[in-house]
């Protein structure tokens, strides 16, 4: 049975929750455009090491593991099931 941890997809969702509200307060403050790459950075970085299949590698999105959290999910490339909780 293949896990992926749930926290690690809330914290790549709120590194895109981040990255949203940097980018549009960026308008008024250039500045804020270096979380914003920090928070793009983490984000990959997450979704690179973590929240790939543990089987083939692939790329599910990140609302489907949302939604995995309560239903079965299957991952759309190699049909494994993974557990997310
Ligand atoms: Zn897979």
């Amino acid at each position: 049975m293949k896990i992926i941890r749930f926290r690690y997809v809330l914290l790549a969702f709120a590194c895109q929750i981040v990255v949203c509200c940097c980018l549009g307060a960026a308008l008024f403050s250039p500045w804020l455009l270096i979380p914003c790459g920090l928070a793009l950075a983490t984000f990959f970085w997450v979704d690179k090491r973590y929240l790939r299949c543990p089987c083939c590698g692939g790329h599910n999105g990140l609302d489907k593991l949302f939604l995995a959290k309560r239903r079965p999910f299957h991952c759309v490339h190699c049909w494994e099931r993974i557990i997310v909780k």
